[in-house]
């Protein structure tokens, strides 16, 4: 439902769940972050409001058990309304990689969500949760198993291993989505990617921001980017980059917000 990524300097936690903050109006049934931090994903996610995931967080630092959650610059959030698996913490997004280097969120629905979820469980995957966006997460681990070891004619230095990796699975996706990733290896970078689903890039000074609505980084910046359909994007603290979902380079409309929030 609602959406915030961050790769800056400050910490991705509180940018993402301020982000978040601002998108509550839209209505959601659980909420979850995940940052990345030296070289791992950590993620926490719950079922029912904000504060519940809140309190999940304050628990696991109170517990010594944060692992940088608090301190990473680079991170997501998500408020998630079910269209697919009930309203549980195992349900909420973010929905990792079983090896846990990758970490996605996701609006919208996946229609061939049976068919992926089916062809992953043949290959041994073993799924976590009942939703239709949680396979994404295994996608794109598959994808960059591919693309590490395959001949692949893919064009990757550009925006990197992840971003291509998104642009493969996107290419098999149906339905509406945004979709964001982080990967455990790329901190710095947060990657995502639309379909009849909204997705806004924030500039910042030595920050980029990506939210489903602007609102989520009008704090912190009035310069955005609206992407359009069949998008990639790729943000790091220096950069903005856009490619369509074959890997061609792309623009998306840049404007100045000039209301108040
Ligand atoms: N279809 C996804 C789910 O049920 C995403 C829902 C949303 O847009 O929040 O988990």
């Amino acid at each position: 439902c609602g959406i915030v990524g961050y790769a800056g300097e400050r910490p991705a936690l509180q940018i993402a769940l301020g982000g978040l903050r601002r998108l509550e109006y839209r209505g959601y049934d659980s909420a979850g972050v995940a940052v990345v931090d030296g070289h791992e994903v950590v993620a926490c996610k719950r079922a029912g409001k904000l504060a519940n995931l809140e309190q999940a967080v304050a628990e696991l630092a109170a517990a010594g058990a944060d692992r940088g959650l608090a301190t990473g610059a680079t991170g997501i959030g998500h408020t998630r309304w079910a269209t697919h698996g009930g309203p549980t913490d195992r349900n909420a997004h973010p929905h990792l990689s079983a090896d846990g280097r990758i970490a996605v969120i996701h609006n919208g629905i996946i229609e061939n969500f049976a068919k992926l979820r089916a062809e992953l469980e043949a290959a041994g995957v073993e799924l976590a949760s009942d939703t239709d966006s949680e396979c994404v997460a295994h996608l794109l681990s598959a994808e960059l198993a591919e693309l590490a070891t395959a001949d692949h004619a893919e064009p990757v230095a550009a925006s990197g291993e992840l971003a291509a990796a998104m642009r493969r699975v996107c290419r098999r996706l149906e339905g509406a989505f945004t979709l964001l990733a982080v990967d455990a290896t790329a901190p710095g970078v947060v990657v995502g990617a639309r379909r009849d689903s909204p997705l806004v890039v924030g500039r910042g000074e030595g920050e980029n921001f990506l939210a489903s609505d602007v609102s989520a980084f009008i704090a912190h910046t009035r310069e955005a980017v609206e992407l359009g359909q069949d998008q990639v994007v790729v943000i790091t603290p220096a950069g903005v980059e856009i490619t369509d979902f074959a890997g061609r380079p792309a623009k998306g409309r840049d404007y100045h917000i000039d209301w108040d929030a």
